[in-house]
């Protein structure tokens, strides 16, 4: 009999995370990585949150909070929704937990039984299918490949309901691609579901302020209003305030969900950290308006790694609309030959490729279910962006 149990087989690790760690045990090690896998702001987290942070624990907020969340922080969120997102949802709606990752987990955990369908438009993050398969769901993947704008369509979403769909995830800005749905899709998915009662939506906003060009972010339950009571809408603090260390995320959905991550979180993290709700708060509370100078940081880093690598060295390097990655296909390199003798198959061995003969840190696409592909992250400086540019131009020229 194993001591592990067999579900654990069911996932594999979080191939972002190892990409970062690899990364970094090469850095400490001596090498010097280009580390374009860590999908976290390079930003230092403002000094008004942080400073928050410590009055909070001087004020004693070392000590356990209410499972889901303290109410000034699910006031705020209410408060912020209402804000941004135009959606108007009471503080019992609302959940609290360590990171966007758990809310997920929760999520998940509370609705899936075996044999369950969860849909996942690829490319997707990573943690969706995987979550899902740990409670014996099934994800059921739709294809949006380049061509289609890495976004799927409505009639590929009628087609993939089966009376087992239990959630269709919606992330946009989308994590590996930066796709972004406008008003019009999501009301166009939003009309495909008003047929299918039984089906809920998990939209993951998380990189809704990350976004170029003058477009704009709407959310599912804003466009669809009649469905809100079965929408789960995601969102954090993680990337826009530069606060992944801190996990704190958080959503708004129906009644009977929330209670039910509740008692699931009761058993398992208690509360999301004491420390971290203040923070949280004076984010949530606090201005925005240093973020505008970071997106213009984003974007001009986005525009010079596409004018770097689109066309260039057999690569396409489509221009994102959000979020802080850049995904590229590899496609014309799949088959050819290092100068060390090695076939590359596919996706992942050119991304060992860069790691280990040129020094680049990347993520291999077949962990986004698009391939071939690798996601290159932004969120680091302009300096080691060239530097890598130059490093992937030369290992792809390198091939033959
Ligand atoms: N959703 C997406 C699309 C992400 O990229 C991330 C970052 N890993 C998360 C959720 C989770 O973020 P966190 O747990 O830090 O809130
Ligand atoms: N969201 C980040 C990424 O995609 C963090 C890593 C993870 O949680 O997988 O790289």
């Amino acid at each position: 009999m194993s001591f592990l149990a067999a579900r654990l087989d069911l996932i594999q690790p979080s191939p972002s995370i190892s990409a970062m760690n690899r990364a970094k045990a090469l850095a400490a090690a001596g090498e010097d990585i280009c580390n374009m896998a860590a999908g976290e702001p390079d930003f230092p987290t403002p000094p008004h949150i942080i400073e928050a942070a410590a009055q909070a624990m001087r004020d004693g907020a070392t000590r356990y909070t209410a499972v889901d969340g303290t109410l000034p922080l699910k006031q705020a969120i209410a408060a912020k929704f209402a804000r941004e997102n135009q959606i108007e949802v009471a503080t019992g709606n609302v959940s609290v937990a360590t990171g966007a990752k758990q809310i997920i987990y929760n999520a998940f955990t509370c609705t899936v039984d075996a044999g369950d369908e969860v849909i996942v438009p690829a490319p997707y993050w990573v943690s969706y299918p995987d979550i899902v398969k740990l409670n014996g769901g099934v994800p059921v993947f739709i294809a949006a490949p380049a061509e289609q704008r890495f976004k799927i369509t409505p009639q590929q979403l009628a087609d993939a309901i089966t009376p087992r769909t239990k959630w269709l995830v919606l992330n946009s800005p989308n994590n590996p691609s930066g796709a972004i749905y406008s008003e019009g899709e999501l009301r166009a998915f939003g009309h495909v579901l008003s047929d299918h009662p039984h089906v809920h939506v998990m939209t993951d906003d998380i990189y809704e302020h990350l976004i170029y060009d003058g477009l704009s972010h709407t959310t599912f339950a804003k466009v669809n209003p009649e469905l809100a009571d079965r929408t789960l809408t995601i969102n954090g603090v993680s990337k826009t305030y530069a606060m992944t260390g801190f996990r704190i995320g958080y959503a708004a959905g129906p009644l009977e969900l929330i209670k039910a991550m509740e008692k699931l979180q009761s058993q398992s993290t208690s509360n999301p950290s004491a420390v971290s709700q203040a923070a949280a708060l004076a984010a949530l509370e606090g201005p925005l308006s240093f973020f505008a100078e970071w997106r213009a940081e984003y974007r001009r880093r986005r525009d010079r790694l596409v004018a770097r690598l689109h066309g260039k060295a057999g690569l396409e390097c489509p221009t994102p609309d959000g979020a802080f990655y850049v995904y590229v296909s590899c496609g014309a390199h799949i088959g050819k030959t290092t100068p060390s003798g090695k076939r590359i198959n596919n996706d992942s061995d050119f991304v060992m490729y860069l790691l280990n003969d040129h020094k680049v840190a990347t993520v291999q696409g077949a962990a986004y279910g698009i391939s071939p592909a690798f996601r290159i992250s932004f969120a680091t400086s302009m300096e080691v962006i060239e530097k890598a540019c130059d490093r992937i131009v030369q290992a792809c020229e390198s091939l033959s």
